[in-house]
């Protein structure tokens, strides 16, 4: 694993640099300044005037490091500060620092933590245990349409009523929070680089599905408006199969029509319906439901990484059908019989704030 640094180090953060490069390479990092080849990039950026790092390799991981003055005063303040560096600087995570103070991860998923300085290496080494696995997971990011649904699927099913239905019912939730207005900040080319380093069609948060058969499930698509899922193929696909040499989701859809790209957590959902025959259906959320199990890690969404350790939880529940795993610092990932009987179970539990750590 390489990494490389980026940008402007003021002298404030001169030394926290210098450990971190320490630490990254206690942690068996090798530093390069070929930006191409690292797998790991630390942008150090002004948050005033944000120069992004366009990334020239698509595994490559930007982390935007920048200086604040004070710890924020909440979760809100820490969302508005960091937000616009996350998407200005083009960059995967956002690495706030406070010198001598506190350091805070901020991510796409609106969830952001703090560890605090006490000046130790264990802090340095802390910071790099939380972002080297993020550099090393592996995004599924592509799609395979397959223009071979069966003519009886063209308009849809029983089964994507309900998911229609269930968009609908998060929507009266309010869960489906608006998202950071992101094309405020940033130009049409940026936008679309944004785009394509989170695998997004679009922001919007959470996805659904729901089992069709032994083998196959409808999912929502990518960035698309759950509350109003209508069509087949591009409000909701039809997911068959995952081609692992390819690392590629594959879905069948009608002919004819210009599909979208399935929900990024596509991976996640057929790796639990494929071990467990008794799931039905499945919700995401950006929400939380408290005393339960999460994941240890905030592997990015869209990752096989985080697929993993999602089904690894499910498999250790002791009623996987009826499964409500935490993601840290992102959201919940609910397993049940049908759409609606998660609704009716985890409705009175929900929590709109997601702790973080
Ligand atoms: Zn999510």
């Amino acid at each position: 694993m390489r990494f490389a640094f980026h940008g402007e180090v003021s002298d404030t953060l001169a030394s926290f640099a210098d450990r971190l490069s320490a630490a990254l390479t206690a942690r068996g990092y090798e530093r390069t300044d070929d930006l191409a080849t690292a797998n790991l990039v630390c942008n150090f950026v002004n948050r005033d005037k944000v120069r992004p790092y366009r990334r020239e390799n698509k595994t490559t991981f930007c982390a935007a490091i920048y200086e604040g003055a004070a710890p924020p005063a909440d979760f809100k303040e820490a969302i508005s500060d960091y937000y616009p560096v996350l998407v200005r600087a083009l960059s995967n995570v956002s690495v706030r620092v406070v010198p001598g103070t506190e350091v805070r991860f901020g991510t796409m998923e609106q969830g952001n933590y703090a560890i605090t300085d006490d000046g130790t290496d264990a802090f340095y080494a802390n910071i790099a245990e939380r972002l080297a696995p993020l550099a090393e997971s592996h995004l599924v990011i592509d799609n395979i349409w397959n223009a071979d649904l069966e003519p009886e699927l063209w308009d849809g099913d029983e089964v994507t009523a309900s998911l229609t239905a269930a968009g609908q019912r998060l929507d009266a939730l309010d869960l489906l929070p608006a998202p950071f207005p992101i094309q405020d900040y940033l130009e049409k080319r940026d936008l679309e680089h944004v785009m394509r380093l989170y695998s997004i069609g679009g922001l919007s948060y959470g996805n659904l599905s729901a089992r069709k058969d032994d083998t196959r499930f409808w999912m929502s698509a990518s960035g698309v408006d759950k509350s109003n899922l209508q069509e087949i193929g591009r409000d909701m696909l039809l997911v068959t199969d995952y081609d692992a040499a390819k690392q590629a989701m594959v879905m069948s859809v009608p002919p004819g029509i210009e599909p979208r790209r399935v929900s990024v957590d596509a991976i996640e959902h057929f790796k639990i319906y494929r071990e467990h025959p008794s799931v039905g259906a499945i919700i995401h959320v950006h929400a939380w439901v408290e005393g339960v199990d999460a994941t240890e890690i905030n592997y990015p969404c869209g990752t096989a990484e985080l697929a993993d350790a999602v089904a690894d939880l499910v498999r250790v529940q002791p009623d996987p059908t009826h499964a409500i795993i935490g993601l840290k610092n992102h959201g919940l990932t609910i397993t049940g019989e049908t759409l609606e009987e998660i609704f009716d179970r985890v409705e009175p539990h929900i929590l709109r704030q997601i702790p973080m750590s």
